[in-house]
């Protein structure tokens, strides 16, 4: 299974990825993940990206095309994978296919979450991370509450700040939209609610997934 995952930051792609890489068995690959590691690590790539993700820029092509090409020969997809904040421009779209076509791998579906803008810059601004565990908590939500013991170590992420969001926003909307748009003319794309319960998401995604490809 081959999946690529679009959604505003804020709108619940990680929690969904999770569920599917549980369901399929398959390997999850998130972009923002790969170039944070790198920025943390201070390589090469991270000192090249941070400042674009500092400021909610999109990193350029030539860098983001690279480090998906890499990961997709790593040897550990035999299953496929949910990519996650990837291709996120029209440009990126290409390079993907072709990416796909020369290791002779097909696109199941796209899925995307679509959640309010209003409802995503509420969870942003609420969502902190324990550096610990790496676990997201949200502030607001009752279910997701952080054991008070551990309150003190909680983190924003530096993206994460109302001004940051809002650029991240406004970046999604120029840049990603016209990447749904592109995959919903060639019919692979699946439109789920990600206002609702994460369970229930889910199983609006499985939903759709099995009704998009039992098309074929
Ligand atoms: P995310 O965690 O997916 O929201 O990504 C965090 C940040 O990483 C974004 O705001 C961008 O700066 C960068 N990034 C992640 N994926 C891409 C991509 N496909 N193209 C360009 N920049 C990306």
């Amino acid at each position: 299974m081959h999946l690529i995952l679009i959604g505003a930051p804020g709108s619940g792609k990680g929690t969904q990825a999770k569920k599917l890489v549980n369901h399929f068995g398959i390997v999850h690959i998130s972009t923002g993940d790969i170039l944070r590691d790198a920025v943390e690590r201070q390589t090469g790539l991270g000192l090249v990206v941070e400042h674009y993700m500092r400021t909610g820029k999109l990193v350029p092509d030539t860098q983001v095309d690279g480090i998906v090409e890499e990961r997709l020969d790593a040897g550990d997809l035999d299953n496929g994978f949910v990519i996650d904040g990837y291709p996120r421009t029209v440009n990126q779209i290409q390079t993907f296919a072709k990416a796909m076509h020369a290791r002779q791998r097909a696109l199941d579906a796209v899925i995307r979450i679509r959640v309010d803008n209003r409802v995503v810059i509420e969870r942003m601004s609420s969502r902190r991370i324990d550096p610990e565990t790496g676990r997201i908590y949200n502030l607001k939500l009752e279910a997701d509450r952080p054991p008070p013991e551990i309150i003190d170590r909680l983190m924003r992420r530096p993206d994460d700040t109302p001004e940051v969001i809002i650029h991240r926003m406004a970046t999604y909307h120029d840049d990603t939209l016209p990447v749904v748009k592109r995959y919903c003319e060639t019919g692979q794309l699946v439109l789920v609610d990600g206002a609702q319960p994460p369970d229930t998401v889910f199983r609006d995604i499985l939903t759709e997934l099995e009704a998009i490809t039992s098309k074929r």
